[in-house]
Order: structure tokens, then C-alpha cells, then sequence
């Protein structure tokens, strides 16, 4: 049997990156080598109805081993890396019994990971942590979460005598480019409940994320020569200064943090004819989400008013929304991810997400799914780096939340 620290030296070697804006799922190819491997693998410890698709999902099943009514648990971990930084090529390295002090990632670089700039670092003082050589991430995001899950699952394969239900497994490709869900079979996965274990640190356990709403802006302009633009000209890159500067200006996520809401530009570019902006807006309140939304609009509204229709376009349109709702109808997920991980002397830790997952999607595709860690820090940079015991952890959890559903 392997253990989930092979497992994971092994996946981060596949070079998974996903990428934003294009038209097919997966958005790269090369995430359905990784694909191909993970569904060998599953049928090689002996798990059952194992399939990919065209579009790199991973499913397969750990059949029942009692006959006994209870929920089919499925657990989800996406095999794509985020495009911030390079996923290839990745060289990790163990750093054994770590000293509480700074890692020198690569000294022919001069990368070093600083305790000053990561003072997480510290608790894992005498552990062991897997790092990068500082030129790439390192994919604990989220191959850490598949390397868990695969563990768990060769644990139960390998012991009939564990008294567990049907447990379902998904892999999925693009997660980090928003698409992870778009083709997710939910009725063909056929779990009742399922965990992403896509998180951080251990003890993470998240069920609360943004309601989450993309917004674009178009300004029209009229454009003359400035020799005779009095009373004439409407500059469209002055429109959209105007539209920014009506917005609340504590409400940008400079400024906030918990359960602070936002609006965020993220792109402007125009001239004085016509200009375009991009926003994102984000609230965990679904009351204060919807507000937001009509603030918005009311500000086009009024530009519109002020300098006669047709000035600023506004289309808003909705992205995700808190799985919150989805989840307390079934609060037993949370109540027993805190319950495996207290009996196993883990602290649980339960916070709102700032931003969405894939879990929060499928929560509103009929599969309550709250999202657990994988035990990595600083995801998506050359300075990420996992705990093994953190790991090590994390599949005793896993086994524990069946252990705690085929109990009760
Ligand atoms: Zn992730």
C-alpha cells in the first residue's frame, strides 16, 4: 500500500495547470494524463464502476461493505493547479524534523522562505514539511486532497472489515478556473452528501462563502476635437472615475475582511469615445448581496439620468451563491467533521470563505458539499508547502466521518 505522502510526490510531477478564458473543459489537455492515472489507480486498489469522461472527470466507487441504511458520502478534490505560477517541472523536497526556521527554497536562486513572512510556519515546528525549490508551487492545491482521499480509499479497499456504507470518489479538472462543476455528472455520482477537501490548514472545515455576482460596465462617450468640446464632449474614461467614485468606498476588499462584503474593478480600459469596466461583487449576506446588486444598477440608472440614456450599460449577472443555505438543512456534515477531527485531538476551525468553491456549486446542484483541508499553506505561489503529518491527519479524518456515519 502506498502511503499519502507517495501518493502526493507523485501527482505534483503531473503538470495540471489550468487556464483561464478558454472554450473547453478541460481547459488543457494535460489534465487528463493525471486523469488516466488516478482511474488506474482506483481500479487497481480494487474500487469499482471507475470512469473518466471527455472532459477529465475521475469517478469511481468503494462499495458498501455492511447492509445498512445511511447516506452515500462522496468526497471531491480537483486535479488542476492555478495558473498564478508554474505547476511544471515541480521538484519537491522534505524538509525532516523542520527547526521553526527560515527555508532556503533554492540557494542558487536566493529563495528563501521567511518565518518573518510566514509566521504560520512556526506551529509546525519538529514536523515535516514538503517544500518547493522556489520556481514553481507546489500543488499541494489540490493534489494533496486527491493523495488523502486515494489513501483513504486504498484503507477501506484493503480492510472489509472497516464497517462503512457506499463511498463515492470524484476528481475533477479546472476548478481554479471557475469550471470545475460545469460537467459534473451529480446523478451519475450519486453520493447523498459530499466534502471537498480542497482547504488549508488542519482543521479547516468551511461551509459559509460568498454570494458571488460579475458585473460589466459599458460607457458611451462622445468624442470631439477639445478645441471645441465645451458643452459637448462626454469623456467615457471620466464616466467610469464617475461611476467608481459613487460606490461606497469602504466596501472594497482592500478594506474588508470575515463577513465584509465588496465591490471590486478589476479591469477598466477605454478612451474618451467609449470605455468598459469589470467588477466583481461579493457578499456572504444573501440581503446585503441583492442591495449591492440594485446600488449598482441605481448608479448606471442615475449616470444614465444625468447624461441622458444610454450613457453606461450595466449587466449583471450572478456567479455562485452561499452554500450556507444548502448546508444547515443537513448541519450533521459540519457536526460530525468537527466531531472526527475533536476525537482525533484536531481543533476544527470553522470560517467563512472568501471567495466561492466547487462545493459551493454543487451544494446548489442538489449535493450538499462543505469543503475540509488538505493541510497546505500559501496555495497558488512558490511558497506553498504541506505538513506530512497534516496529511497523515487528514485521511484519519476522512475515515472517521465514515466511521461516524456508519455508527449513528
Ligand atoms: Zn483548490
Amino acid at each position: 500500500m502506498k502511503n499519502v505522502v507517495e501518493r502526493f510526490l507523485k501527482y505534483v510531477k503531473y503538470d495540471t495547470q489550468s487556464l483561464e478564458d478558454m472554450d473547453t473543459v478541460p481547459s488543457t489537455e494535460k489534465q487528463k494524463k493525471l486523469a488516466s492515472v488516478l482511474a488506474e489507480e482506483l481500479k487497481e486498489i480494487g474500487a469499482k464502476n471507475v470512469r473518466t469522461d471527455e472532459h477529465g472527470y475521475v469517478y469511481g466507487t468503494i462499495p458498501a461493505t455492511i447492509d445498512k441504511k445511511i447516506p452515500v458520502l462522496g468526497f471531491i478534490a480537483h486535479m488542476d493547479t492555478s495558473n498564478a505560477i508554474s505547476g511544471k517541472d515541480v521538484n519537491p523536497r522534505i524538509v525532516e524534523n523542520y527547526d521553526g526556521k527560515d527555508i532556503v527554497l533554492n540557494e542558487e536562486l536566493k529563495i528563501t522562505m521567511e518565518t518573518s513572512q510566514y509566521p504560520a510556519l512556526e506551529k509546525y515546528t519538529g514536523q515535516d514539511l514538503i517544500v518547493t525549490d522556489g520556481t514553481t508551487l507546489l500543488g499541494a492545491d489540490d493534489k494533496a486532497g486527491i493523495a488523502e482521499i486515494m489513501f483513504m480509499a486504498e484503507t477501506l479497499l484493503t480492510h472489509p472489515e472497516i464497517p462503512h456504507g457506499t463511498i463515492q470518489i470524484g476528481f475533477t479538472p479546472d476548478e481554479e478556473v471557475g469550471r470545475g462543476v460545469d460537467f459534473f455528472d451529480v446523478e451519475g455520482f450519486g453520493a447523498d452528501f459530499a466534502y471537498t477537501i480542497d482547504g488549508g490548514e488542519l482543521g479547516e472545515i468551511e461551509y459559509e462563502n460568498f454570494n458571488a455576482a460579475a458585473a460589466k460596465l459599458m460607457f458611451q462617450g462622445t468624442s470631439i476635437h477639445p478645441g471645441s468640446a465645451k458643452g459637448k464632449m462626454i469623456n467615457a474614461l471620466l464616466l467610469a472615475m464617475e461611476f467608481q467614485n459613487m460606490l461606497p468606498v469602504e466596501q472594497n476588499p482592500m478594506y474588508t475582511e470575515n463577513y465584509e462584503g465588496f465591490f471590486m474593478l478589476y479591469s477598466i480600459e477605454g478612451s474618451i469615445d467609449t470605455a468598459k469596466a469589470s467588477y466583481i461583487i461579493r457578499d456572504h449576506d444573501k440581503a446585503k448581496f441583492e442591495e449591492k446588486k440594485v446600488r449598482f444598477q441605481k448608479i448606471a440608472d442615475y449616470l444614465n439620468d444625468k447624461y441622458g440614456a444610454g450613457t453606461v450599460k450595466a449587466s449583471i449577472k450572478d456567479s455562485y451563491y452561499n452554500m450556507k443555505e444548502m448546508i444547515e438543512p443537513h448541519i450533521h456534515l459540519i457536526e460530525n467533521a468537527r466531531k472526527a477531527m475533536e476525537e482525533l485531538g484536531v481543533t476544527p476551525i470553522v470560517v467563512p470563505i472568501r471567495g466561492g468553491t466547487d462545493g459551493a456549486r454543487l451544494s446548489y446542484m442538489k449535493l450538499p458539499c462543505p469543503n475540509l483541508c488538505t493541510g497546505g499553506n500559501n496555495f497558488h505561489g512558490r511558497y506553498e508547502y504541506i505538513s506530512i503529518q497534516s496529511m497523515e491527519k487528514i485521511t484519519e479524518v476522512l475515515l472517521k466521518i465514515i466511521a461516524l456515519y456508519t455508527n449513528q
